[in-house]
């Protein structure tokens, strides 16, 4: 049928284990910290309004962007929340689309900020626009020194049209087991406030965490938490697996789409990188690197049919991959490959990627492109 053929592949996101990891994530926060989900590069991978949707309804208040058109995409999708944009904005057109669609963007420096206020007065922007400063305390990205906290907030205090909502930092080493430059990114924070105050200006919102943060030090939560990959049930890093449980949300499913016996000594695939030792059954799976699974996991990767781990065998191909089903003798075309996410005991983590490919779980969950169809379930 039509269905089978449009469901080869597919990314499943599971709202109910995000659904649980945020009430996680809540109940570990003091009611006094707000949580902020990121959901920027499509929620990282996971489709950005239902994602948002979800885990506003499971006591987020906030969402974090990249981008103006994520932002707008939110906005699209019926999405009332506030939204920051964590990314730089210097166009007018980007202003007028932060203006028109009610986002918050983040000010990165005093020139910024002046091109934020003149081009609302000159659009006559009548409600003060809600804007976010950036300072950098030692990642070395976006942001304006931490030394020169002070002068920056007292110019923007100062500007037309604009509210400051919140003082934020990102911190650079946070999943890190070594807190040292940690703690010097919360020490810069804190003189930077302190400097804010020393002008006679209140500091409103303060938030410094990511996920590892968060799940760090409780004395880095300040008014909320920017929480990306702990919302997706991944952790940040293997020494903080045990601070809170959380609930994997997405898994890739694909069919098996032939099914064949090759004798021994026939090579499979691009450059007959692999051989068969002997003969074997082998399945033909309909998914590839033009879906998002890295090439460089060729001969490297398991996947899981009917509860077992079975090995991918051959490069794999733009668009489909082979596995090694000889423990699966009647094995069916149609039947479901699960190659992340988990099958009775067994399971394969965007973790097992990571480590495969020498990378971090947040490339692996945003590799996955637009041709796969996320399936809320
Ligand atoms: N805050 C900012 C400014 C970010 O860029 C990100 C993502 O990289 C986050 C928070 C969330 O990070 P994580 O996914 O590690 O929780």
């Amino acid at each position: 049928t039509y269905a089978w053929f449009s469901q080869r592949a597919w990314v499943e996101i599971d709202l109910g284990a995000l659904s649980f990891n945020v009430q996680q994530l809540v109940k570990f926060l003091s009611p006094r910290t707000q949580l902020m989900a990121v959901v920027k590069a499509d929620a990282y991978g996971h489709g950005a309004v239902t994602v948002a949707q979800t885990v506003l309804g499971a006591g987020a208040s906030w969402l974090g962007v990249a981008t103006v058109p994520e932002g707008i995409q939110l906005r699209e999708g019926g999405i009332k929340a506030p939204i920051l944009i964590l990314g730089a904005i210097h166009t007018p057109e980007q202003i007028h689309a932060i203006a028109h669609w009610k986002l918050q963007p983040t000010l990165c420096s005093p020139k910024q900020a002046l091109e934020f206020s003149n081009t609302l007065e000159a659009i006559n922007y009548t409600s003060p626009l809600p804007v976010h400063i950036k300072l950098d305390t030692g990642m070395s990205r976006l942001g304006t020194n931490w030394q020169e906290a002070g002068e920056f907030v007292q110019l923007v205090q100062g500007l037309p049209h604009l509210k400051i909502a919140s003082i934020y930092s990102h911190l650079a080493t946070a999943d890190s087991p070594d807190s040292t430059i940690m703690e010097e990114q919360q020490r810069r924070f804190q003189e930077a406030i302190a400097q804010i105050t020393a002008k006679g200006i209140k500091p409103p919102s303060l938030h410094i965490a990511n996920s590892a943060a968060t799940l760090t030090n409780r004395a880095l939560h300040y008014d909320m938490v920017r929480v990306g990959l702990a919302i997706y049930g991944l952790y940040p890093a293997t020494h903080l697996n045990k601070k809170i449980r959380l609930q994997p949300v997405l898994q890739l499913k694909a069919r098996v789409t032939q099914v064949k016996t090759i004798a021994k000594g026939t090579g499979v695939s691009y450059g007959h990188q692999f051989i068969a030792p002997k003969e074997m059954r082998i399945a033909v799976v309909g998914i590839g690197y033009a879906d998002g699974v890295p090439r460089h996991l060729s001969n490297q990767m398991q996947a899981l049919i009917r509860g077992q781990k079975v090995t991918q065998i051959g490069t794999i191909t733009m668009d489909q991959l082979m596995l090694d089903v000889s423990s699966i003798p009647d094995l069916q075309e149609g039947e479901i490959v699960t190659l992340l996410g988990e099958q009775g005991k067994e399971k394969i983590s965007a973790d097992d990627w990571a480590n495969t490919l020498n990378t971090i779980s947040w490339e692996i969950l945003c590799g996955f492109k637009h041709r796969l169809p996320r399936v809320a379930v």
